[in-house]
């Protein structure tokens, strides 16, 4: 017989604590049985959630590698932010085009969720055009979200 292993991801986060979006963060991961470090190390960490703006409600997921990889587990965390007022949205570095987006929306379904696609632009710059300021980042890549001289990027350990 088969077995069907799920993959335990590791989370990066080196924030403050006591945000109501990290607690929630916190208590999914670990039901889950997902694994949280707080110190840098590129080759430990699957995923990065790095906090921008401590006063937004935005949190942005990215899709690849990040949703992709525990779809399950992202689709209930989806709606226990947004049960809790934040506004979490998909942000990929995908091209633009309708294979893309029916391909998020046949999993995400009924989630009720923005999508924005990037197309390989810095997803910080990106949203931030869009006047969307961004609370907490969460991506397997995170020089897809801004330069690698970002404050961002100090501002989280990283580097
Ligand atoms: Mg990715």
């Amino acid at each position: 017989m088969e077995e069907i292993e799920e993959e335990i991801l590791t989370f990066y986060y080196n924030g403050y604590q006591k945000f109501e979006s990290f607690q929630i963060l916190q208590s999914a991961l670990t039901s889950k049985g997902h694994s949280l470090i707080e110190f840098y190390n590129e080759f430990l960490i699957d995923i990065y959630i790095l906090l921008d703006n401590p006063e937004s409600k935005f949190i942005a997921i990215d899709w690849d590698n990040t949703i992709s990889a525990d779809q399950t587990f992202f689709i209930e965390l989806i709606k226990q932010l947004q049960k809790s007022d934040y506004t979490p949205f998909v942000c990929t570095l995908r091209a633009p085009n309708t294979e893309n987006i029916e391909e998020i929306l046949s999993i995400l379904e009924d989630a009720n969720i923005a999508i924005y696609l990037t197309d390989g632009n810095p997803k910080r710059e990106y949203m931030k055009d869009l006047g969307v300021d961004v609370h907490l980042w969460i991506d397997d890549f995170y020089p897809g979200i801004c330069r690698e001289t970002s404050s961002l990027l100090t501002r989280n350990h990283i580097k």
